[in-house]
């Protein structure tokens, strides 16, 4: 646990007691704060009070004996409309903070030479495999490294920090609207397109969040900025964070491509091209990085983006090009994203349960040729339309989930059928696909969030997986 200094002796509330809740909490205690808890939920305030913790109804309480409010990142700040602590805490005057902020300012209140280094990863998609691409390139290395955030383990209850650790930490929009001084060494921005709307009032308000992450850089571009420039909010990030950072440009786009940009249109003139399974550093002239067609787990273009930034991430923090490559091409994949979960024949099941809209299904539909599709679920802005491109690769479109009936309409004239559930679904698919006696894909890439049939991704994934193997599908080997 990292212990927050800062506010030692003052009264802290602490609203939101899920995981990094309860974690804050410990971490202020920790730090000499006196921190008091509250939540809607009594289970939630019951498990508060039994590690000991003052509970206090924040409903009633008087807010002027309070130094800081720490909100949950699930507790809107802004969008559809702040939360009511936030107005108490605007109406008290005190600041509204989150457990990266608190971080931040734990390292800060560290000498200079004690501080560890810090990698941020935020952006719409890849952020997860990113930010464990990191860390296991990072450990392979033989650093200390704690990876959390929104990944894994919260924040603060990472272990504390030493001067040789590296933290490589996954950034939500959430989290990152609950900070004011976060200051990566390293700050990397995958992709921006439209996700989180609601709790961010619109596509402005969701980029401001993101932004974020290069709010804070060190003196004389003393710390990295890599940013994807293959979507125009992240272009013009990139464009905004060039004075003050060293900025190293991500595209998966290829050379020449009517759509490309030139790596060295900014500042510091050199960036990382990740296309078409090779990933090349270009400056003066392209020097070839690493051939990712040789990578465990690295499918797709979406893929080598995520290795890109991990290659530039890992080198600036000094190690060296050999080790950098081989744990990227060691990398054993992150559950849930294109993993493969099983084999029946010549059928093979793939799970990318975490591909919860659009723009993330169409990584994974963009790696298969042709795919037997199970999608839905509850459908965000947009549903599968933009999709339509990919239409072609689809053999069939099994359906399940309040989507069902859009994503039909979507569909037109592709085959597709509603399968409703999970199992009805993967039970239709494998058939299907065996009936072609050819080497056959399918797919769960659901392109709708979970929630109208699992708790979460996880769970939709775990579901799809137990069906596949209950069909008798040998799992592979190494199960990643
Ligand atoms: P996040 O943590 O940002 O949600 P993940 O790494 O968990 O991202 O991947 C989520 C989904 O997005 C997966 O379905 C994956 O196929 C897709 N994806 C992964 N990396 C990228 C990328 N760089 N660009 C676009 N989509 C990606």
């Amino acid at each position: 646990m990292i212990p927050v200094p800062g506010f030692e002796g003052q009264t802290v509330a602490v609203f939101g007691l899920g995981r990094s809740g309860l974690t804050a909490a410990r971490a202020l205690r920790a730090g000499g704060a006196n921190p008091v808890l509250w939540d809607d939920s009594v289970s939630s305030r019951m498990q508060a009070e039994a590690e000991g913790f003052e509970l206090r109804d924040l409903t009633t309480a008087d807010w002027a004996d309070f130094a800081a409010l720490v909100l949950s990142p699930g507790a809107p700040l802004t969008h559809p409309a702040p939360h009511w602590t936030v107005d108490r805490a605007r109406e008290a005057g005190i600041e509204i903070i989150g457990d990266l902020e608190l971080f931040a300012r734990a390292v800060a209140a560290l000498p200079a030479d004690q501080r560890p280094k810090v990698i941020g990863i935020t952006g719409t998609n890849g952020k997860s495999t990113t930010t464990a691409l990191v860390g296991w390139v990072l450990k392979q290395a033989g650093m200390t490294v704690h990876v959390g955030g929104n990944i894994g383990i919260g924040v603060l209850a990472l272990p504390a920090p030493t001067p040789e650790a590296v933290y490589v930490i996954e950034c939500s929009s959430y989290q990152l609207d609950l900070t004011t001084s976060f200051a990566p060494d390293v700050a990397i921005l995958t992709n921006i397109s439209p996700d989180h709307l609601d709790r961010h009032g619109d596509m402005a308000g969701y980029v401001a969040a993101k932004a974020r992450i290069f709010a804070n850089p060190k003196p004389g571009r003393g710390s990295a900025a890599m940013v994807s420039i293959d979507d125009v909010a992240s272009y013009w990030l990139a464009d905004d964070v060039c004075d003050d950072w060293s900025l190293a440009c991500v595209s998966t786009r290829l050379q020449g491509d009517m759509t490309s940009q030139p790596l060295n249109a900014f500042v510091s003139g050199f960036g990382f091209r990740a296309s078409d399974g090779v990933l090349t550093k270009e400056a003066d002239g392209v020097e070839e990085i690493a051939n990712l067609a040789l990578a465990r787990s690295l499918p797709g273009r979406h893929n080598a983006q995520n290795a890109a930034f991990a290659y530039g991430a890992v080198t600036r923090l000094g190690v060296p090009h050999d080790a950098a490559v081989e744990g990227l091409l060691s990398f054993p994949g992150l559950a849930h994203r294109m993993e493969h979960v099983g084999t029946l024949s010549r059928v093979r099941f793939i799970n990318d349960s975490k591909a919860t809209n659009a723009d993330a299904a169409r990584q994974a539909l963009s790696s298969y040729d042709p795919i037997f599709w199970i999608a839905g679920g509850r459908a965000k802005a947009g549903g599968i339309d933009d999709l339509a491109d990919l239409f072609p690769r689809v053999t069939e479109a099994f359906l399940i989930g309040e989507a069902a009936g859009p994503f039909a309409a979507a569909l037109g004239e592709t085959p597709h059928r509603v399968s409703g559930d999970m199992a009805s679904a993967v039970a239709a698919a494998a058939k299907a696909a065996a009936a072609t006696g050819r080497d056959e894909v399918v797919l769960l890439s659901p392109a709708a969030a979970s929630f109208d049939q699992f708790p979460d991704f996880e769970a939709r994934g775990e579901a799809f997986r137990a069906a596949v193997l209950s069909l008798g599908a040998a799992p592979p080997e190494v199960r990643p």
